[in-house]
């Protein structure tokens, strides 16, 4: 459930062991990777990839070993199937399962400031890769400290004529390599110890609202697009009744990345842990899928050992 790097390389290590593998996707496969506009961290591209490049690989290498992939398809809920296993409820279908890989990401997560919702897709963008573009030769903020930010602003100070960042402290949360880019970039500007508190404008952004948290000052800056990266949420609405959940709502599994309901196991950003990183996401994919695999040999073990108990005879391996 959810093709990014988790989803996608548990379907991979699922098809290769012969399991029949459905991977359902909400959007295209490559979840957050596939809108980020380059990545230099993920083994095997000294030069760097791009993620719709590498999601694509990915999706390429899954459909290849047989997983069956279905894009647009939305999951919206997940029921005990009677008899055992798992039913997924999708807007178009309903599949059954016998083990369900959950790994359904993370989307940006709001500030909630006045003019943030009003100006939606007229100047307000969560994602640089998709609008940059349209912000030629213009200004533009983007909001955050993080790895986004900087990564994401980097990319729009090809095309704005200045990118400025304002961020709620005065250093940033980012990888330092990522800093040292973004502060040797000449149309990069930092707004430290600002907190936006409203976008204006009449029926687009014309400027942002912010406070200087030190003195307390209010100050405008006059942009055409706001780009906010202060965070991301689970996409784990659909779970809240199926497994545990931590406070933040991330899905809470043990070391074999089996969730609190035996045959749900879960990997990638959405999962409690550490990093969200796609080498992460790839390694815990592979780790899910293999212990989804043996969860279900043991299945078919107990029902053999069951049917000699209670026939003399083995029950045929459910596949
Ligand atoms: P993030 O690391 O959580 O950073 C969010 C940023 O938004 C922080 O700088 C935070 O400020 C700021 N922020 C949060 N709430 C705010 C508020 N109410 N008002 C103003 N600012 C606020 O999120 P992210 O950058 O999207 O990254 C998410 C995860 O993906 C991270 O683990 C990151 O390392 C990973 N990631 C990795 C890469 C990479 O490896 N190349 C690329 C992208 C993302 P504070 O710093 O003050 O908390």
């Amino acid at each position: 459930m959810g093709a990014g790097p988790g989803g996608m390389t548990a379907a991979i290590y699922a098809s290769r062991a012969r399991l029949t593998t459905v991977v359902l996707e909400r959007n295209t496969a490559g979840g957050i990777m596939n809108v980020t506009e380059r990545i230099e961290n993920y083994p095997g591209f000294p030069q760097g990839v791009t993620g719709f490049e590498l999601s694509e690989l990915m999706k390429q290498q899954a459909i290849e070993f047989g997983a069956d992939l279905r894009e647009i398809t939305s999951v919206v809920a997940l029921e005990q199937r009677p008899g055992g296993g798992w039913l997924v409820v999708t807007d178009e279908e309903t599949v059954a399962a016998r083990a369900v890989v959950l790994s359904p990401g993370v989307e940006a997560r709001r500030l909630g400031v006045p003019g943030e919702a009003e100006f939606m897709g007229h100047g307000v963008s969560y994602c640089a890769t998709c609008d940059g573009p349209l912000y030629r030769d213009k200004e533009v903020v983007v909001i955050g400290g993080g790895d986004s930010a900087v990564e994401e602003g980097m990319f729009l100070a090809r095309f704005a004529s200045t990118v400025h960042v304002i961020h709620r402290r005065d250093e940033l949360r980012a990888a330092k390599i990522a800093q040292e880019r973004a502060f040797a970039q000449p149309n990069m500007h930092f707004h430290w110890n600002g907190q936006v508190r409203a976008i204006v404008g009449e029926t687009k952004v014309e400027a942002v609202d912010y406070e200087d948290l030190l003195d307390h000052s209010q100050h405008t800056l006059p942009v055409a697009g706001v780009f906010f990266y202060v965070g991301q949420l689970p996409n784990t609405d659909f779970l809240q009744d199926v497994v545990a959940l931590d406070d933040n709502g991330y899905i809470v599994t043990d070391e074999h990345l089996r969730t609190s309901r035996p045959g749900l196991f879960a990997c990638g950003d959405a999962r409690a842990g550490l990093i969200k990183q796609i080498a992460n996401a790839v390694g815990e994919g592979a780790l899910a899928a293999i212990e989804a695999e043996k969860y279900l040999d043991t299945l078919d073990f107990e029902a053999q050992q069951a049917s000699v108990a209670a026939t003399g005879t083995p029950e045929p391996a459910a596949g």
